[in-house]
């Protein structure tokens, strides 16, 4: 059966460009290599902002609305805390959003079909052939590579092997009673964020969810030049447990069970799009870089492929010329973001100046409104940029003078 979309990939790049094209009226089949539902490592952690973006994510796909966090120094010393009366950030299961978000693309009109990986994929002048495990091929106009990390269609399509710098993580999902959860995290369910926990290059979270709280340590992926005798990150992530309980954080009752692992993708691909096929979220690279946020940009840039994609099949121009228009919208969305989080992290990395940003940043409740402000709306950070650095050079000096 001939498709106008093959979508490659159902996580939230993949399910969110499927419904999109498909509430338009075009073929789609969606395939995944998995069965749904199906887990993802992950945090969890979602924005505000992504459910304003994406309004129709219903609260049945949320486990938790956190009205509160702590973002803790790299001494401990220091706090910025967090506060709203209305949610500052939600946390989801995975296994759960991700198979809601592939249920709206499914009736939107989307044909899905699971267990089925994609292999390889032939550009034809005049189709695209998507060859499948067990020797099966389907063929489109157009194919979607939402693959994920280690996307096979971004590889095969010539536009990436691999991406430099990664992030890597350790997580575990720990099922906590609700009476628990209240007791430690309050019905406000209070997140947390170490940074640059025993020096590090990244942070620890923990995120209270409905019946579990999250868990977990990333850090970019350390480089030849940083010491070899330094502990491994499982070392750092049983440390960060133990100064979770010390902290009374966490419950002492909490012990480490199967520590999951993850990579993340931190620069995105040069082209993230070629003759008949464009690249969505993780496969394309597109990951907030200080954050490790990676959902929004999957959801958006799905979004915004299933636009470029109906207009390249209306237009029935599926060149790359056309669909070059898929990457000057997305940079033109979340790409200066990208830019500036990418400058910010390479000062942290330089500087190593988590720990005075942290102090300064706890003293001043104007620069948190700023940032909580920034969290509930739907602009994005570079935005907000000079309006941040004026306050903070207002603090800094300040600070200066009080010295
Ligand atoms: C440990 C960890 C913690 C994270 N925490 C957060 C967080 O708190 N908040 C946040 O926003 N982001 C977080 N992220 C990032 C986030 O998980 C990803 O950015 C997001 O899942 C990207 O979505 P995606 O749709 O592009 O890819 P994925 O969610 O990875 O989906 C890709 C899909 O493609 C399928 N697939 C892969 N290869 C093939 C193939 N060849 N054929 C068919 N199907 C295939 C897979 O089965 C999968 O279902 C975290 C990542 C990690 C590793």
């Amino acid at each position: 059966m001939n498709y106008d979309v093959v979508v490659v990939g159902a996580g939230p790049a993949g399910a969110t460009a499927a419904k999109f094209l498909a509430e338009k009226g075009e073929k789609v089949l969606l395939i995944d290599k998995s069965s749904f539902p199906r887990d993802k490592p992950c945090g969890g952690g979602l924005s505000v902002r992504t459910l304003k973006r994406f309004n129709y994510i219903s609260k049945d796909l949320i486990a938790s609305y956190s009205f509160s966090g702590s973002i803790h120094s790299s001494s401990l010393k220091y706090q910025v805390q967090l506060h709203k009366d209305e949610p500052i950030a939600a946390f989801v299961l995975r296994k759960d959003f991700d198979d809601g978000l592939l249920q709206l693309a499914i009736e939107g009109g989307t044909t899905f079909m699971e267990g089925k990986t994609a292999t390889d994929v032939s550009i034809l002048p005049e189709k695209v052939k998507i060859k499948l495990n067990k020797g099966e091929y389907v063929e489109s106009q157009l194919v979607i590579g939402a693959d994920g990390i280690w996307s096979t269609i971004a590889k095969k399509s010539g536009l990436g092997h691999h991406y430099q710098p990664m992030g890597r993580c350790l997580f575990q999902e720990y099922p906590l009673a609700s009476s628990l959860l209240d007791d430690y995290f309050t019905e406000k369910r209070i997140f947390h964020f170490h940074l640059k926990f025993m020096g590090i290059i990244g942070y620890g979270w923990v995120f209270p969810k409905k019946d579990s709280v999250n868990i977990g340590i990333g850090e970019i992926k350390p480089s030849a030049s940083q010491p070899t005798n330094r502990p491994n990150l499982k070392e750092f992530y049983e440390n960060y447990i133990r100064l979770l309980k010390e902290s009374k954080i966490i419950p002492p009752t909490i012990n480490l069970g199967k520590i999951q692992g993850g990579i993340l993708p931190l620069t995105p691909l040069k082209k993230t799009f070629t003759d008949r096929v464009v690249l969505c979220g993780d496969a394309a690279g597109l990951m907030n870089p200080l954050t490790g946020d990676g959902i929004d940009y999957a959801m958006s840039s799905g979004k915004i492929a299933a636009e470029v994609c109906t207009e390249a099949l209306e237009a029935d121009d599926t060149s790359a010329f056309f669909l070059s228009k898929y990457q000057r919208l997305w940079k033109n969305d979340f790409g200066k973001e990208i830019k500036l989080c990418l400058r910010i992290l390479k000062g942290l990395l330089e500087r190593n100046s988590g720990e005075k940003y942290v102090r300064l940043l706890s003293r001043d409740t104007q620069i948190v409104d700023m940032v909580l402000t920034l969290l509930n709306n739907q602009g994005r950070l570079h935005e907000y940029q000079w309006k941040l650095v004026k306050r903070f050079v207002y603090i800094y000096c300040k600070d200066l003078l009080r010295l």
